[in-house]
């Protein structure tokens, strides 16, 4: 069965008519979603904590309340804060004012399908998971693009939930790009996944193959830009987004696609390995363990995620790459 991709001509902006709307958060993700569903014509505030992102939104033009003031003045909320300080305020500054009918949409699955977070009975709840960053969310909307987001509803409660939903995402630009409906659980899967699975894989090919060409004495500048600091990986994947992973192939010189045909075979034993190590990942993701780590770890995570950036570096990797960025001027406007 082929997936039906959500467009425009599903949405009816109608749909939200008489709801006043509240962004909970001006970062990212909130700062773009909040500018493009009032340029979509949809009355928007925003709750915050009185500091520089409140300011930022006031710059805007946005009124601007605290979290459980706004929350309570509105009927549809987009949860828009960082997920691993979202069940906290949800539960002091969020759930007290939702009401019987309410609207709760969330970008990120993950507290709901983990149970972080349980939203009321008489709440509708929604995902709309942009598949783009904060900046690219507005970018894509201005030029008129839009971005892809997964969605779904999680509960209906008034009846009306798909439907308010496709008129958010259709008001923050995503309808017109193309949405997939998922569930909350299978929406934080698949992100977790990519992050744990499939991130930590190619990172570990890529770093292979710089040790085993700066071994066999081939001077660093010249491997990383080979590899990465050109552009031409970035640009491939661009292609690949375009004319999909095979024909991309094309484009390569014959030589090319010779070569790198008839060698995939001295890789292809990993496949067994790579498949078993994903799939305990992967496992390890849906039955909630990851999740549970994740919580219990949070408290401490800071000091070891400060002592993995700086032993990064003092890798020699971080001194090759700064020197050859710095003569090429890569990543300087
Ligand atoms: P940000 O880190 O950019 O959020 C910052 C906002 O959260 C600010 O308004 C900040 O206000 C507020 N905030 C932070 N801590 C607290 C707190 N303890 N109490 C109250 N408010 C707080 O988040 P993102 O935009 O990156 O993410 C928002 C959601 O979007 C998440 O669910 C994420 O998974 C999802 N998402 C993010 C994407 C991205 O590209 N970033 C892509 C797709 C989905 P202040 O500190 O002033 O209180």
């Amino acid at each position: 069965m082929t997936t039906r991709i959500l467009r425009d001509a599903d949405a009816d902006l109608g749909a939200l008519e008489g709801e006043r709307i509240v962004v909970l958060g001006y970062g990212n993700q909130g700062r773009s979603q909040a500018r493009n569903l009032r340029d979509s014509g949809l009355p928007v505030i925003v709750g915050n904590a009185a500091d520089t992102y409140a300011e930022l939104a006031r710059g805007d033009g946005f009124e601007v309340l605290p979290i459980a003031e706004a929350t309570r003045s509105a009927s549809a909320g987009l949860l828009l804060l960082p997920d691993e300080v979202m069940p906290e305020v949800y539960a002091t500054e969020i759930a007290p004012g939702l009401q019987r009918g309410d609207l709760l949409d969330f970008a990120s699955g993950y507290n709901v399908a983990f149970g972080r977070i349980v939203p009321p009975e008489g709440v509708d709840t929604v995902l709309i998971a942009p598949r783009m960053i904060g900046p690219g969310v507005r970018d894509r909307y201005v030029d008129g693009s839009g971005f892809p987001s997964f969605v779904g509803v999680h509960r209906d409660a008034t009846g009306r939930a798909r439907a308010r939903l496709l008129a958010l995402a259709h008001a923050l630009g995503s309808t017109r790009a193309g949405c997939i409906e998922v569930s909350m659980h299978d929406e934080a899967t698949l992100d977790l996944f990519t992050e744990q699975g499939f991130g930590p894989a190619f990172g570990r090919v890529l770093m292979t193959a710089i040790d085993v060409l700066v071994e066999a004495g081939y001077p660093p500048e010249a491997v990383l830009l080979e590899l990465y600091l050109s552009g031409e990986l970035a640009y491939t994947f661009g292609k690949i987004r375009e004319v999909g992973m095979l024909r991309q192939m094309d484009f390569h010189s014959r030589t090319s696609q010779y070569g790198s045909v008839t060698r995939s075979g001295k890789f292809a034993d990993l496949d067994g390995e790579l498949r078993k190590r994903m799939g305990g990942v992967l496992e390890e993701i849906r039955s909630g363990g990851f999740a549970e780590e994740w919580s219990e770890q949070q408290a401490t995570a800071g000091p070891l995620l400060e002592k993995i950036r700086a032993a990064r570096e003092g890798l020699p990797l971080a001194e090759w790459e700064r020197r050859t960025r710095e003569s090429l001027s890569i990543g300087k406007s």
